[in-house]
């Protein structure tokens, strides 16, 4: 059986102005420009992501944006469309990150209609889901984290749905130091791609699925080893460069 390729992807989120995000990538570019195994996202802030286009090009640093709008142009005031991440070279967009949907009030629906709109455009979602500690105390979390994939899911061609990636990040672990263990994590990962596998009607095995909350240069290659975990979402640790890059060959 083909093992997936792996996908370590950076999410600064409210983090480096431009000049900060050009700096990043000089130093970044040099330690990783020998990575060939894996493949490496960085999810900047859209303010960066022009500049960062620049700097990265032709190289193997993909670029991602952390939210996009579900509709194609018009008065969306504060709104960033498909079309204008591609006109940045953005190839990744995440969606459905806790953050947005704790914070910035996005259900369930208006995911599934962005990661649609990312589809369609050519976009790879990184469509995030995860539990808080309650549901986890409770024993709820794989029923919460299947039915928040079907909804953002629902109705995809499985062709399409081939393109995605699916980020499982327990809210409990989001930038707080505590990681879920490898094997919860393993579990719910598996989990998540028994509810693939539904929905698509078929094998799912070239589906990345990823692993996020409080992952380090230290903790990466544990979870790496997990069969069900084929990367990760990293915030905190992919802030500096170096630190990133370390994380990044202890994934390899
Ligand atoms: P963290 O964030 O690595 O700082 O826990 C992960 C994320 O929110 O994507």
């Amino acid at each position: 059986m083909a093992k997936r390729r792996p996908v370590i992807a950076g999410n600064w989120k409210m983090f480096k102005t431009v000049s900060q995000a050009e700096d990043y990538a000089l130093k970044f570019l040099d330690e990783v420009r020998n990575v060939t195994e894996l493949d490496i996202v960085l999810c900047a802030p859209f303010t960066a992501l022009y500049a960062l286009k620049n700097e990265l090009e032709e190289s193997i640093v993909h670029l991602g944006a952390q939210n996009m709008a579900w509709a194609d142009q018009g008065a969306y005031t504060g709104e960033i469309s498909a079309e204008m991440l591609l006109d940045v070279a953005c190839t990744y967009v995440i969606l459905g990150h806790s953050e947005r949907r704790e914070m910035f009030g996005e259900t369930d629906p208006d995911i599934a209609k962005k990661v649609k709109k990312a589809l369609a455009a050519g976009l790879t979602p990184i469509l995030c889901c995860g539990e808080n500690l309650n549901l986890r105390e409770e024993g709820k979390a794989v029923q919460w984290v299947q039915g928040q994939v079907s909804r953002a899911l629902a109705g995809i061609s499985a062709e399409k749905l081939e393109r995605i990636i699916v980020a499982y990040e327990p809210i409990w672990a989001i930038g707080t130091g505590k990681t879920a263990s490898s094997k919860d994590a393993q579990e719910m990962c598996a989990a998540i791609r028994v509810t693939l596998t539904e929905l698509m009607g078929q094998d799912v095995e070239k589906v990345p699925i990823l692993y996020g909350g409080s992952v380090k240069p230290d903790n990466i290659a544990e979870l790496m080893a997990e069969p069900d975990i084929d990367g990760a979402l990293v915030g905190g640790a992919s802030l500096d460069p170096l630190n990133f890059a370390d994380l990044i060959k202890n994934a390899g």
